[in-house]
């Protein structure tokens, strides 16, 4: 691997920086009216672990995301970054202490082509990279993400897949830490999400911590250290793959009471569900 794709420089450390969680979420609430769409959430992650987490739609998770990547401010409560408060940095300065993260809707610059968006991310990550230096850290990452052969191409010729490639390949040329993963593998087919899960331990075994937000329970069981389930702004659980998946509380916020009563007859795997499944599943009652 490239210096360039090496961890950033440490700026401002404190006296108890290398004692703290890599990143620590202070009861964080966002409101959008009336609506807590994060609500007094706090949790920490320690550097080299891989979060997942899991929640129905609208349970808060994007906001989370964004509170963390700073292009939104929480109303209340701190987040921290190595021992920092980053609660009033912008999205870049935040980039640039090795905090990347990909965006649920993909958004390419749709004059740019592939090459073009990545280094884009390079760029944003690392103040001062010449263009020839982020032109190589670019076909790099595109080799890891298995994109270099579409390198040419605009971001409206890509399909799903490709997209959530490009996604990751954009924040991982920033040479991040702590990479925020916001649901990359939705949409994909299962070869493809088995190369996405393959992908992200390889990622993790560079020395990046992950944080990934998936609704494929079972993608997320299998990469995750630990789980944490939010439900309408709020943690319900946080602990490992096995332990969350099989907590009343959680079947309950995916399923609803009478399917988890029904689970208990049936021993039906949480594994295999997506909360299309589940969704489908609320139709019908
Ligand atoms: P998730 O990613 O878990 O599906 P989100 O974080 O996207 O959930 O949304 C949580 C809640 O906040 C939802 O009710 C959503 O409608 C609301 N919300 C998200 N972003 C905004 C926004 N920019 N303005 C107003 N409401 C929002
Ligand atoms: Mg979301």
């Amino acid at each position: 691997m490239s210096d360039a794709l090496s961890q950033p420089t440490e700026s401002n450390t404190s006296l108890h920086a290398h004692d703290a969680p890599l990143l620590q979420l202070a009861g964080v609430t966002k409101r959008f009216g009336g609506l807590a769409a994060v609500n007094d959430l706090s949790f920490s992650l320690q550097k080299g672990e891989i979060l997942g987490v899991i929640g129905p739609n609208g349970a808060g998770k994007s906001t989370m995301v964004n509170l963390i990547g700073g292009s939104m401010a929480p109303n209340s409560g701190a987040i921290f970054y190595q021992g920092h408060d980053i609660n009033r940095l912008p999205p870049n300065r935040r980039a640039r202490l090795g905090i990347a993260r990909t965006f649920q809707i993909t958004q390419p610059f749709a004059g740019l082509n592939v090459r073009e968006n990545v280094m884009v991310g390079a760029f944003f990550g690392q103040r001062g990279l010449d263009r020839a230096r982020a032109l190589h850290v670019a076909d790099e990452v595109l080799e890891r993400v298995n994109l270099a052969h579409k390198a040419t191409f605009k971001g409206d010729q890509l399909t799903i897949a490709d997209r959530k490639r490009l996604e990751m390949a954009r924040a991982l040329a920033t040479s991040p830490q702590l990479l925020l993963l916001d649901e990359v593998m939705s949409g994909l087919t299962a070869t493809e999400v088995a190369q996405a899960v393959e992908l992200i331990r390889q990622i993790n075994k560079t020395g990046v911590t992950v944080l990934v937000i998936e609704h494929i329970v079972r993608a997320i069981a299998k990469v995750s250290d630990r789980i944490l389930v939010l439900h309408h702004g709020r943690k319900i659980a946080e602990d490992t793959p096995s332990q969350v998946l099989s907590d009343p509380r959680v079947i309950e916020a995916y399923l609803g009471e009478r399917y988890a009563k029904k689970r208990m007859q049936d021993e039906v795997s949480l594994y295999s569900l997506t909360v299309e499944d589940v969704e489908q599943h609320r139709e019908e009652e």
